[in-house]
This record gives structure tokens, C-alpha cells and sequence, in this order.
């Protein structure tokens, strides 16, 4: 369920007019619903609720501040990945002991900022980053909580770019040698074993690998029990898929059954750590289309966003459906939808049947909340797009379009390349 729907021929974000905000702020432009978001967050969280849970909303999936802070006023935590998210997430009133920070390369800084901000857990992905950890923390005087990610080996049936919980790819530690890194872990005097974690993958539309990778990781569980390990939290990371086309993933509430079914003991917490299920659908791509241009071989609907703006298209090939802004009887056509960008592998559709748009037309890049704003960039020196969140009648600009000054901030000149007068110049200087 999202609030993305045609009144009369209007596409409307709740009760607004997607054509009202797109003239008045400009496009490209994300669009977020406010009760879709929030929707989509009580119905995932409550999908945990008769089990002690935390839900750590995925800050790289959209890691914008009010979308922080509104996850953060309905109780939940954060799953960071950087030093820069870290500061986000505390920048949007997230409590530390709600924010859990996963990745394979985490630096010394970001490692000591966690620290000094006292996060809830670490989610330690190498030997090597266990033994650094408890050097900085004893530096610090702090003790750093700890949960291994182990990689249980599973396959989520995705795309190969996603998935990571299989044995090929670089997230987490192999579950056969958990056990072996857990008891150097306990053996540390400035870490304290608090948690197992995993994250199998994205866009994950099957119930079977999370319990499967569930099922390893109880295994696991009952073996460092036997060894003297115990642990608290059950990080189940995130994962669940969303529908882009014609994918049917589980309801979050099939999913927490599943989970519960799966859980004999209530000493537990259950950390899950969603990202692109709970604003994969709360958010939009809003485009005008500046030209159209047919080829011998194909049509082009040349639009002002692009790869720098929605990179999920380009990188993974994903699809995201099409739509007016404006009904009418459009005449369809199969064209590709591309963007400014000097890149062959600037689209944003290709070979789809999209309406006939005609220039200065609006169009709705649909599913683009999660992945979308948050891998934007400036390729090609292009401001990065206006973020907007509506709620009911009114919308809120939640970031401003980024402008060309925006564009060189940080930059400078080294003064050996001073302007000189160019005409007095030894052209062999
Ligand atoms: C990306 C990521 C998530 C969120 O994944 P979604 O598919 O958006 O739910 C959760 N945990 C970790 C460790 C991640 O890397």
C-alpha cells in the first residue's frame, strides 16, 4: 500500500497534486509520502511485537534527516555503515543504544566515534577488525559491544550485486569459523560479546532463506551456549524485497511470523535492520521530459533525471515502472527513457511500453525511495535533485536542490596556478 494514486487524471502524493510541487520546486525531484513511511514502518515493527525487538532502519537505503527523525519518533534505531551515517542518524535524534554499525571497512575514526558515542553494537566483519576494535577501545577506555556477522552461507535468490550471505562474497565470517572467532573475541578484555548477526542480501522476495540463514545461526547459538558464550541480540539484519513489477516478496507480518516461529526462547532480542522495504514504495523520481527522439532503431523519451540521480536502473539493471503525472489518453509507444547524462548506460527504462510523452510532460519514476536519493551524485556536474515529504494537504522541501555553488564547494585553486595574464604568458612556461 503506498499513497501514490490517481484522483481524477492527477497522480497525488496524499492529497497533493504531484504537478503542483513539481512547478513550484523544480524537477528532478523526490518525492516521499509521510504516511506511507510511517505505515510501512509500524507495519514492519509491529510485525515484531509480541517478541523483544529492536527495528534499525537501514540509513544507506535513505539517510535523509527527517526521514531519520520520523523513523526515530516511532521508537526505531539505525543500522550505519559509516562514520558519516553515524552522524546522521545521532544528527536526527536516533538514541546510540538503538544504532548497531555494520561494514567491512571501518576505519580507526569511524570506529573511535562509535565508540565515544556510545552505539549499541558492532557488527565485526574480519579478524583483523575485532583485534583493532578492542585496541581502540582500550585506548579510549571504552568497552565495545560486539556481535559477529557471520556469513551463513545462503543463497536469497536475488541479484548477484545484492546478495550477500553467500560463501563468494566479502560481507560477514565464514559460520564455520564463528565459533573459533568468538572465543578470541571473549578472550579481549575491551570487547564484550553481546550479539550474532547476519545480512544475506537485498531484495529478497522468498520467506525460505531468512529462516534457513535463521536456522544456521541457532546452531551457532547453542554451540557458543555449550562454550560459555552468551549473547543477547539476534541481528537478523534486512532484506525483505518490495514490488517493483510483478514480484510478489512476503508481507513483513509473514516474515515476523516466520522469525517468531523460529525463536524457542525469549532471553533474546531480535534486531532486524530494514531498509528498502519500509521506503522502497514511499518514494518517487518526479522527471519532465525535455525531448523526444526516434532513431532508425529506437525511441528516445529524453528526460531531466538521470544515472547521477536513480542509479539503481544502471547498476543493476532494476526496473521501475513508468507513469503520467497527468492521465489522458495517451498513445503507447516502446521507447527508452534516458537522461542527460554522456553515458550509454544513462536510463532510467529501456524497451518499455511508456505512454506517448510529449516535451514539457511530467513522468513518475515509481519505487525510488530506497537506493534512490542516496546513491545520487554529481556526474557530469549536475546539482543533485530536491528532496519533498508530504504529509496530508501540505509539503515540506527536506532538501533543497543542490546549486552550481553547491557544485565547487570544497574546491580550491593552489595559488601555482594563479590566473596570469594570459596574453603576456610564455605560451613554453
Ligand atoms: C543494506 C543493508 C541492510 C538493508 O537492506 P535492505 O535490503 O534495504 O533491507 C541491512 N543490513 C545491512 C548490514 C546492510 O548492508
Amino acid at each position: 500500500m503506498h499513497h501514490f494514486q490517481y484522483k481524477g487524471n492527477e497522480l497525488c502524493c496524499e492529497e497533493v497534486p504531484v504537478s503542483n510541487i513539481a512547478d513550484e520546486v523544480g524537477t528532478p525531484l523526490y518525492l516521499y509520502s509521510h504516511a506511507t513511511l510511517r505505515q510501512h514502518f509500524k507495519a514492519f515493527d509491529g510485525a515484531f511485537q509480541d517478541v523483544a525487538h529492536l527495528t534499525c532502519f537501514s540509513v544507506k537505503s535513505n539517510s535523509n534527516l527527517a526521514i531519520l527523525r520520523l523513523f526515530a519518533l516511532e521508537g526505531g534505531g539505525a543500522d550505519i555503515v559509516s562514520g558519516g551515517e553515524l552522524f546522521r542518524a545521532l544528527r536526527a535524534g536516533i538514541e546510540p543504544g538503538k544504532i548497531v554499525y555494520s561494514g567491512v571497512g571501518k576505519r580507526v575514526e569511524d570506529i573511535e566515534y562509535a565508540l565515544k558515542s556510545d552505539i549499541l553494537m558492532f557488527n565485526v566483519e574480519s579478524s583483523q577488525e575485532m583485534l583493532l576494535l578492542d585496541q581502540v577501545a582500550g585506548k579510549l577506555g571504552k568497552k565495545a559491544r560486539v556481535a559477529i556477522r557471520v556469513n551463513p552461507d545462503i543463497d536469497p535468490q536475488t541479484h548477484p550485486y545484492i546478495s550477500t550471505g553467500l560463501r563468494e562474497n566479502k560481507f560477514g565470517i565464514d559460520i564455520k569459523d564463528a565459533l573459533e572467532e568468538y572465543t578470541v573475541a571473549a578472550g579481549l578484555r575491551n570487547l564484550v560479546v553481546a550479539g550474532i548477526s547476519c545480512h544475506i542480501g537485498s531484495q529478497v522476495t522468498l520467506i525460505s532463506p531468512f529462516v534457513e540463514a535463521l536456522r544456521r545461526l541457532k546452531k551457532l547459538i547453542v554451540s557458543l551456549r555449550d562454550a560459555g558464550i552468551n549473547i543477547s541480540y539476534l541481528d537478523l539484519g534486512g532484506g525483505l524485497g518490495i514490488t517493483y513489477d510483478k514480484e510478489t516478496p512476503p508481507h513483513p507480518r509473514e516474515y515476523g511470523q516466520a522469525v517468531k516461529a523460529e525463536l524457542d526462547t525469549q532471553e533474546l532480542t531480535v534486531i532486524l535492520e530494514p531498509g528498502r522495504v519500509i521506503v522502497g514504495n514511499a518514494g518517487i523520481l518526479v522527471t519532465r521530459t525535455l525531448y523526444t527522439k526516434k532513431t532508425p532503431e529506437k525511441t528516445f523519451v529524453i528526460v531531466d533525471a538521470a544515472m547521477n540521480d536513480l542509479l539503481r536502473p544502471s547498476l543493476y539493471g532494476s526496473f521501475h515502472a513508468i507513469q503520467a503525472v497527468k492521465f489522458k489518453d495517451h498513445k503507447k509507444i516502446k521507447a527508452d527513457i534516458v537522461g542527460p547524462i554522456c553515458e550509454s548506460s544513462d536510463f532510467l527504462a529501456r524497451d518499455r511500453e511508456v505512454p506517448a510523452f510529449e516535451v514539457g510532460e511530467l513522468m513518475a519514476v515509481m519505487s525510488a525511495g530506497a537506493y534512490g536519493f542516496s546513491m545520487s551524485s554529481n556526474y557530469n556536474s549536475r546539482p543533485r535533485a530536491a528532496e519533498v515529504m508530504v504529509k496530508g494537504e501540505n509539503y515540506y522541501v527536506i532538501r533543497s536542490r543542490e546549486t552550481y555553488e553547491d557544485l565547487v564547494r570544497g574546491e580550491t585553486i593552489p595559488d601555482f596556478l594563479k590566473w596570469r595574464n594570459l596574453h603576456k604568458r610564455d605560451i613554453h612556461d
